[in-house]
């Protein structure tokens, strides 16, 4: 069987802190979470490679370094309550479980969210609330969140979520057309918004009442 711990390792020297993922709480939850049990096992030697994988459904799961950019943009100090907006295999709202103190995950397709929900509790990940449906429209019964995170490609920020999101939090997102996005961070201030465009990126849909309508 391959050596998972060291594939963890050679992750984050080669494939995150080469790249320049500095923040350390960040680096030491995704060498602790066991991202080969999120993946199929026919992919699991795959797991720490460098590259997004499928989970079926047509969706995926992002690659590691994707999931590092997104969550260090969140500055993430361990009291927030953190929305995820796309579940999917559930590996990203494990390593966010690491560094807060609770995971709201929404995800539109129940059979991934099931899934996830069934392996984030077989590992122990208990401050993590699951919900099926559209995050599109935010998870209103909980809010404001500290932080919100999107993992699916949006055509705007939903301003639905901005409303969600507390004075002084970070939303991140991939925004752009179905091919190709920009991971934003938007910061709600006083006045309005701080937008930040930072990496080109892809990502599988956003489908919802504030994403891409279904085809
Ligand atoms: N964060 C995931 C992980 O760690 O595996 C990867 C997410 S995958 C790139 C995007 C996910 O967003 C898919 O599972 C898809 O079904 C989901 N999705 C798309 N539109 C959605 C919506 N409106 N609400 C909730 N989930 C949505």
């Amino acid at each position: 069987m391959k050596d998972y711990a060291a594939a963890r390792k050679e992750m984050i020297e080669k494939q995150l802190k080469a790249r320049h993922i500095t923040d350390g709480r960040v680096l030491a939850a995704m060498e602790e979470v066991p991202r080969h049990l999120f993946v199929k096992p026919a992919l699991q030697h795959e797991a720490y490679d460098d590259n997004p994988l499928p989970i079926g459904h047509c969706q995926t799961i992002s690659q590691p370094y994707m999931v590092a950019v997104m969550t260090e943009l969140l500055e993430l100090r361990g009291h927030e309550r953190v929305l995820e907006v796309g579940t999917g295999s559930g590996y990203q709202a494990a390593v966010l479980s690491r560094l807060c103190k609770w995971v709201y995950t929404i995800e539109a397709l129940e059979a991934l969210s099931v899934n996830a929900g069934k392996i984030l509790r077989e590992c122990g990940y208990d401050n993590i609330s699951f919900k099926v449906g559209d995050g599109s429209r935010g998870w209103p019964e909980e809010a404001p969140f500290d932080a919100i995170l999107v993992t699916a490609g949006a055509p705007d920020v939903p301003d639905t979520l901005l409303k969600q999101l507390v004075l002084g939090g970070n939303l991140v997102i991939p925004v752009g057309d179905r091919f190709s996005q920009t991971l934003k961070r938007v910061t709600k201030t006083e006045s309005g918004t701080k937008v930040e465009r930072h990496t080109g990126c892809r990502f599988v849909d956003l489908v919802g009442e504030f994403g891409w309508k279904k085809l």
